[in-house]
């Protein structure tokens, strides 16, 4: 197997104590915030990885490149920030994995040209496929049911000084009626059906991606368009997302 370095860096002992590698410790490459590495060679390599994967909106791949991902999850787990792998929030939650986010992403953003205007994220969790978002979108409005996530997520958020993105505490099935019409919604959490607040607060030429619990009983990406005929609705790929719950807590 190829050999990547870790994230964060890990320098071995007879490295630290060479003064001609100490001076590359002290390159400004390298992350003030201890983290260790310029994360962006990192965070490359995964946007290498989702083109190989068949991802390709320039969009998309841009914003994925650009959001720090190891600044949503536990220090213990920042090594595992940029692996296609979904990782704990806290709270029973889970950050979708970076395939997953990204696909989304494409899926609101098809057949759109320029930035998509405004969209509702429902399930904020830890705050990073809003950061995301606000590079594809021009207002991002998220909201999440956990009190605990809806404060982590302004904590995680605030070092990106992202004034497109409002966060709002809240049952997300009721939508969010003061910024509709939507051009697109987007869940982070499966339910068994889709609430009609959503139906209702999407724009006319706009698109929803949720997970739902299908005909099988199995979760799979919906997504809906709303024409002024009425809704078009597929069902595409098998996914696995927390489920949406109802009220706050
Ligand atoms: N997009 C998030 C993923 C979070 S996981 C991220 O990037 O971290 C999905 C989130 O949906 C969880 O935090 C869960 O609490 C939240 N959720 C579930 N049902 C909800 C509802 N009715 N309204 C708002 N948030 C909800």
């Amino acid at each position: 197997m190829a050999q990547r370095p870790g994230f964060p860096i890990k320098l071995d002992q007879k490295t630290t104590v060479k003064p001609a590698k100490v001076a590359v410790v002290s390159s400004p490459a390298i992350n003030p915030l201890g983290l260790g590495l310029d994360s962006s060679a990192v965070r490359r390599r995964m946007v290498e990885k989702l083109a190989a994967q068949g991802l390709k909106d320039p969009m998309v791949l841009q914003a994925m490149g650009t959001v720090e991902r190891h600044r949503f999850v536990e220090s213990a787990l920042v090594n595992q920030a940029y692996e296609d792998t979904s990782l704990p929030i806290g709270l029973g939650q889970t950050i979708s994995k970076p395939n997953v986010v990204a696909r989304m992403m494409e899926l609101l953003r098809e057949g759109a040209t320029g930035k998509l205007g405004r969209v509702l994220e429902i399930g904020t969790g830890c705050g990073y496929q809003a950061a995301v978002l606000s590079h594809i979108a021009t207002e991002v409005y998220s909201i999440e049911r956990l009190k605990g996530l809806h404060e982590k997520a302004r904590a995680n958020l605030r070092h990106f000084r992202l004034p497109n993105v409002h966060l709002l505490f809240g049952d997300g099935m009721l939508g969010y009626p003061k910024g509709a019409p939507y051009a697109a919604i987007i869940s982070a959490a499966g339910g068994e059906n889709l609430p009609q607040a959503w139906l209702d607060q999407l724009a006319v030429g706009g698109r929803l991606v949720a997970p739902t619990v299908t005909a099988n009983g199995q979760q799979a990406l919906m997504v809906v368009d709303k024409t002024a005929q009425g809704f078009k609705q597929s069902v595409l790929e098998a996914v696995h997302f927390v489920p949406l719950k109802s009220g706050i807590s």
